[in-house]
């Protein structure tokens, strides 16, 4: 059952009792498009849609004409028309809120506009939702209701949307088409002039790598840059600026109005902290985070000065900055100038609404200040997992919460963070279009959009995609559910909830009626089978079965063109060729392979992924164990070990830590609670895809070592046998990797 065209249905007989305007009968019309006789490319585009939509729905092509050449036909007046500047609307529609739509009745015509150009063409998609049932789901769906009879009532409507700024990163958020009629107007869209544009910031953020580069000043003037532990850091990560130095105020105002002067049509320019940790702990500094009871102290200050800069020159012109971990708190004296804009950056759980978690991190509590404080305040939302895009993530109703709750606190913009790197993201169209619909109009009932998108997406399997939500929705109920930025999934996901959904979603393949949805469902079921394929043993994936998922879930990457399963370079590839050599064959001498880490069972683990590691040149595969703060990370595997005739039974394995750890990492092996071999290791290397900064000085090469453990004693026993890493004083970047860790027969 369709939900759109029953409501359609609804508004018809609404529509024929008010005695309306009849626009198409059984494939009739006499109405025409008109645009005025020099349109902007925005509405031109605009007629192109009405003129598609409506012919799909009722077989009528309305001709598109310019207002001089109309003189008598009924018609849709798109944007500054002559009928409308007389009937004073383009006065009414210019005083709506940015990106504001009108929609009225004048006599036979109907008026399209919009308070900008984006409204013009934000007046149509409205028009058809609302009067047709047109919905704009996804990239891949769009439902346009079949009607005979399309009468309208009289129609007196506007609205605005309270989030002046509105970007979802998915990836399939991006083409101007879908962003446009989704009404999504971020940077990282593809809108162009030709959908009246989007909101441009410049740069997108993180500026103050590009007011004073490392490349450009640190040899001459390292005092540019933020002390830190008593040395001068520069870099994109972890480095900032010494806001308090004169001179880098002045070259700041000097490049900010030099961005203005090249970059005219942005209304939006950066001045932010870098990405990671790091301000300046110089004297000066410290004593305005002391008196501000913030980092952030610093910051306003120096932005305020710039943004008085610019309000003199350039009065229409708006200074972002960011609120951004180590600066999310509202300084207690300076407010922000007019013209500056706050975009406070989500902190804490956002696993079922942040207000009502603990784990908030005082989220609401700074946005309630900062809100107070501000003329605009945008959110950098986060909603992915970014460490396991492709992992479940019931959080659906505490995005929803989050939104509303923005909203009600005076928040003009959201970007919610998502899977931007690849499409087939974890339920990423629904995300996409609930995020778009609650941020054109938060007032709407999510629930109902919910399951207007189930019905239309996933058509004849909706209701048991609906049972497969609410199945998720209960779940993030559990107490001790929260979910953040990057998280270990197999903490938090149990197998009941990954057998339960393969379940429900089998019935819904097998409902459905096409390849088309049975590729969607097939994306739905991904990530239980990520799962799956993470630990095999705890997700109950048997060996007989591994085979058959394994190959459904090559053709669901390959027909979605899915690139990543995490943050990072491209690494789809790498995470298959993981799977794949654990069930490829063993060579006749291994007899286990502990690189099928799905056979561990894990306790305190960080990280437990295979990976790979490029060693001399030569890929190598690995288990990466990161530890957490406290306590050993275990991986404890049963093994069965044979008998032997003759030679001995070896375990042999690599040891190396990818990243730059501070203090290094302690790596054991334990066969049934007994240490067989220790090592302490501090040397580390940096692979390509490394997260630290790529100057670092790369150290001997002594990071791979090589191990062996005798365990002929155990043979013919089954072992309980245990892989551990010990963070020592500080987990932070102990990439931890053991190298194909394997048990064999040496003759
Ligand atoms: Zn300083
Ligand atoms: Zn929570």
């Amino acid at each position: 059952m369709n939900l759109a065209p029953l409501m359609v249905a609804g508004l018809l007989i609404f529509a024929v009792q008010a005695q309306s305007a009849v626009v198409v009968r059984d494939g009739h019309s006499d109405y025409c498009i008109v645009i005025p006789d020099k349109p902007g490319p925005e509405i031109k585009y605009a007629a192109a849609e009405l003129q598609g939509l409506v012919a799909k729905s009722t077989g009528a092509r309305l001709p598109i004409v310019k207002e001089s050449e109309n003189s008598t036909a009924p018609a849709f007046l798109l944007g500054p028309c002559c009928r409308s500047v007389q009937a004073g609307l383009i006065d009414q529609a210019a005083k709506l809120p940015e990106d504001g739509v009108l929609i009225k009745t004048l006599g036979r015509d109907i008026a399209l506009l919009g308070q900008n150009g984006r409204g013009n063409l934000y007046s149509v998609y409205v028009f058809l939702e609302k009067y047709l049932g047109v919905r704009f789901l996804a990239i891949d769906c769009t439902i346009v209701p079949e009607i005979k009879t399309f009468a309208l009532p009289p129609i007196d409507y506007s609205h605005a949307p309270p989030y002046m700024y509105r970007e979802t990163l998915y990836w399939d958020s991006f083409p101007k088409e879908i962003a446009a009629r989704q009404r999504l107007n971020g940077p990282f869209t593809k809108c162009d002039e030709s959908v009246g544009g989007k909101i441009e910031f410049h740069p997108y953020v993180h500026s103050f790598q590009e007011i004073i580069s490392k490349e450009e000043y640190f040899d001459s003037h390292p005092e540019y840059f933020g002390l830190q532990g008593g040395k001068r850091v520069a870099g994109g990560v972890h480095a900032q600026l010494c806001l308090t130095n004169p001179d880098v105020l002045k070259i700041a105002k000097e490049k900010v109005l030099k961005w203005i002067e090249e970059n005219p049509n942005a209304p939006i320019f950066d001045v932010s902290q870098n990405d990671g940790n790091g301000p300046c702990e110089c004297d000066n500094c410290m004593a305005i985070v002391n008196e501000e009871g913030s980092q952030h102290g610093p910051i306003m200050r120096f932005v305020n000065e710039i943004a008085d800069v610019v309000a003199e020159k350039y009065p229409d012109k708006w200074v972002e900055t960011l609120a951004y971990a180590y600066s999310t708190k509202p300084p207690a004296i300076t407010r922000p100038r007019d013209n500056v804009i706050i975009r406070l950056c989500h902190a804490g759980c956002y696993g079922h609404g942040f207000e009502d978690c603990g784990l908030g991190a005082n989220f609401a509590e700074y946005i309630d200040q900062w809100s107070k404080l501000t003329k605009r305040i945008f959110i950098w939302h986060y909603a992915a997992n970014f460490a396991h895009y492709i992992a479940p993530n019931p959080n659906l109703a505490g995005l929803v919460k989050d939104l509303k709750y923005y909203v009600s606190h005076g928040v003009n913009g959201v970007m919610v963070q998502s899977d931007y790197q690849s499409p087939g993201g974890e339920l990423a169209e629904l995300r996409q279009y609930l995020c778009a619909q609650l941020m054109w109009d938060p007032a709407q009932d999510p629930m109902k959009l919910r399951v207007e998108f189930c019905r239309g997406y996933y058509k004849e399997a909706a209701e048991d995609v609906l049972e497969y939500l609410r199945l998720l929705d209960n779940y993030a109920e559990k107490p001790d559910y929260h979910a953040f930025g990057a998280w270990d999934p197999t903490d938090k996901i149990n197998r009941g909830l990954v057998s339960d959904s393969l379940l429900i979603l089998s019935r819904a393949r097998d409902a459905a009626g096409d390849d088309v949805l049975r590729n969607r469902i097939d994306k739905l079921m991904m990530p239980f089978w990520y799962m799956q394929f993470t630990r095999q043993e705890r997700y109950g994936l048997r060996d007989e079965d591994a085979p058959k998922v394994l190959l459904r879930v090559k053709q669901t990457i390959a027909a979605n063109k899915i690139t990543h399963v995490r943050e990072g370079g491209e690494n789809i590839k790498e995470w298959i060729a993981g799977i794949d050599a654990q069930f490829s064959e063993l060579p006749n001498n291994v007899v286990f392979d502990l690189m099928r880490i799905g056979k561990a069972t894990t306790e305190n683990c960080f990280a437990w992924e295979a990976r790979f590691v490029e060693r001399h040149g030569k890929t190598v595969r690995s288990v990466l164990q990161h530890p957490n703060p406290i306590g050993d990370a275990i991986a404890t595997y049963r093994i069965e070990l044979p008998k032997i005739d003759k030679g001995t039974l070896t375990m042999q394995f690599g040891t190396v830590i990818t990243e730059k750890t501070t203090d290094g990492v302690r790596f054991s092996v334990e066969v049934d609670d007994k240490e067989l071999w220790s090592q302490t290791k501090t040397s580390y290397t940096l692979q390509k895809s490394s997260n630290s900064a790529q100057d670092s000085i790369l150290p001997d090469s002594d990071a791979f070592t090589d191990h062996k453990i005798d365990l002929t004693p155990y043979a013919g026993k089954t072992i309980q046998l245990k892989l551990k890493v010990n963070a020592l004083k500080d987990n932070s970047y102990d990439w931890a990797n053991w190298l194909e860790p394997e048990i064999v027969i040496e003759n």
